[in-house]
């Protein structure tokens, strides 16, 4: 079969809620994928940063082929020997003293706030059923009815109501908001470092740092959703630390198996995650044994290959060779490590139009909130691939169109 075959197919029997690039993939490897015609593309999206790893890892095949002739699923009804190995590396890695596991990032998401809602009525004691999180305008958390209930895009909520009560949104990279946002209810700030979804959104220098600030003084939990952000992709670890600021709790899933799994989890320490009692919250997945074997992996994956520094060098590398480029159709170049948005100007007709010109080309982005392409790589890229891609880019964003 043939791409406009499957997209036939696909249109036909699958529900429309994606509009995807006109391109069938049916192999990846590396920062490489290939299309059931047999062209080849530069992935400069990675699933959404799940690919940090790059297509098809053979460390991570190799651990996933292994567990799944072992064992894949025991429930969290027993224990299984993978997951005590993920939560330990998990905290050598990362430093916070416990996680959580679930699968997919609005599932981790949506973890974190009922954990910000119990340690309020434990710890702070705000009264029953009064807790009030406070959200920023532009976020992306995820696509469950309570984290669309705190999203500010028309599209993700418009016609989903009603909606989880007990957020507040402020508008994001504005501190002084969120302080007159604070009320002695107020159990959690829950922020992306960068917005990605909201279009590659980098706050103001300090930002993170003063709510961390307004947090501990107002014995409010700061939840940093790295989902997209963290793993390496803008040059740190975690993109908190770019302002030296270690949140309360840190979300985190996508790239944490590599794209071979959906495996997410809340990182905290155990004054708060350990609040939680059996029964309290589950899930018949997380944690299972082929999700922990294969998240395991990943994360020596990420340190074995430098992928931190690595993102670091060459996000540095690829963004000033975007911002070089100077098309008058461009409006910013802006980006931390290899998470990169190119914004366009709107005189110059939406991004869709660009990033279909790429994909001729050879070059597989995607158009996020409309004006902005983003180029997010695989981490394992290297600067050779970037300079094959940069004439590409170079000719499509000169190209003013019909
Ligand atoms: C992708 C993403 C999510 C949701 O993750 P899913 O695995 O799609 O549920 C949440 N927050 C951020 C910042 C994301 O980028």
């Amino acid at each position: 079969m043939n791409t406009q075959e499957f997209i036939q197919i696909e249109e036909e029997y699958g529900a429309h809620n994606y509009h995807p690039l006109d391109v069938v993939i049916t192999r990846g490897e590396g920062v490489w994928v290939y299309d059931v015609d047999g062209r080849k593309y530069l992935d400069c999206l990675s699933a959404y940063s799940a690919l940090n790893q790059g297509h098809v890892h053979p460390e991570i095949l190799a651990a996933l082929v292994e567990q799944a002739g072992k064992v894949t699923l025991t429930s969290r009804a027993f224990r299984n020997d993978q997951l005590p190995l993920l939560y330990k590396e998990l905290s050598e890695l990362t430093g916070y003293g416990m996680s959580l596991p679930m699968n997919s990032g609005a599932e981790a998401v949506e973890t974190a706030l009922k954990i910000a809602r119990k340690w309020a009525y434990q710890v702070k004691k705000v009264p029953r059923h009064q807790a009030e999180i406070i959200t920023a305008a532009g976020n992306f958390h995820g696509r469950t009815i309570s984290t669309i209930s705190f999203s500010t895009e028309p599209l993700y909520r418009d016609d989903f109501g009603p909606f989880t009560p007990g957020f507040v949104t402020v508008p994001y990279g504005d501190a002084e908001a969120v302080a007159k946002a604070i009320t002695p209810n107020t159990a959690a700030v829950l922020l992306e470092p960068i917005q990605g979804e909201g279009g590659v959104i980098i706050p103001p220098a300090g930002y993170l740092k003063k709510v961390a600030e307004l947090c501990k003084q107002n014995n409010v939990l700061f939840i940093a959703d790295e989902i997209q952000t963290g793993l390496g992709r803008t040059g740190k670890l975690f993109a908190a630390q770019h302002e030296d600021v270690r949140p309360d709790v840190t979300v985190i899933g996508k790239a944490l198996a590599g794209g071979f799994y959906p495996v997410s989890a809340v990182l905290a320490d155990k004054e708060i995650l350990g609040l939680f009692t059996p029964g309290e919250h589950g899930s018949t997945f997380g944690g299972n044994p082929l999700a922990a074997a294969v998240a395991r992996a990943a994360l020596r994956v990420i340190v074995e290959e430098n992928l931190v520094q690595r993102a670091a060098e060459l996000g540095e590398y690829f963004a000033e060779q975007l911002a070089e480029i100077g098309s008058p159709l461009v409006k910013e170049v802006r980006g931390r490590g290899l998470l990169i948005g190119v914004e366009m100007k709107k005189e110059a007709g939406g991004a869709r139009r660009f990033c279909e010109a790429l994909q001729k080309r050879g070059i597989l982005a995607k158009e996020t909130h409309e004006h902005v392409i983003r180029f997010a790589p695989p981490l394992v890229i290297d600067k050779a691939t970037i300079d094959w891609a940069l004439p590409s880019i170079r000719a499509v964003l000169n190209d003013r169109g019909a």
